[in-house]
């Protein structure tokens, strides 16, 4: 079974295995709980309460998580209930150490603790990892990547363009 480090959750570990089969519908290869969205799940008499925090308001994809957490449980044979928790707000730190090490392999640098965030995005410093060779000879090249979360960089050894989670807080 999957470890969970969740410090700001309260899970049923017999949950866990249907919670994991939710993935991130933005980056597939995350489950809602390498994203750190939940933040409560409890069997209590014979309905699942669930709590999940949106990764950033107004995000349309919390709408395909809550179906996805639905059509999981159903099929496990639960009722759910499900509730938006908007206080305190999702951060980047959330994101487990699995997940961090999927979003590198998935080719979006994992994002940096606030202070470095800054020098990257603001004072062009060289620290963001390549996520294709691993050279720190990187370049911011746009604020915005493939979604407004996401910068995007090119490395200036392999040349491969890359995008960086950046850290919210
Ligand atoms: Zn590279």
């Amino acid at each position: 079974m999957k470890e969970l480090m969740i410090e700001h959750a309260d899970i049923d570990t017999e949950l866990i295995p249907i919670l994991d089969q939710v993935s991130d519908p933005e980056i597939p290869v995350l489950t809602i709980l390498d994203m750190g969205v939940v933040r409560y799940a409890k069997l209590v008499n014979d309905l699942v309460l669930i709590k999940i925090t949106p990764t950033y308001s107004g995000c349309p994809a919390m709408d395909v998580i809550g179906d996805d957490i639905t059509a999981a449980f159903e099929k496990a044979g639960y009722k759910v209930n499900i509730d938006l928790i908007l206080t305190p707000a999702w951060t980047t730190d959330w994101i487990t150490e699995e997940g961090r090490k999927a979003l590198e392999n998935y080719g979006i640098a994992a994002p940096l603790e606030a202070e470095a965030d800054k020098d990257v995005l603001l004072n062009g410093k060289q620290i963001v990892k390549c996520t294709n060779c691993g050279s720190q000879n990187t370049k911011l090249v746009s604020q915005f990547g493939s979604t407004a979360c996401k910068a995007l960089f090119k490395c200036e050894d392999c040349q491969e363009p890359f995008d960086y989670f950046k850290c919210l807080k």
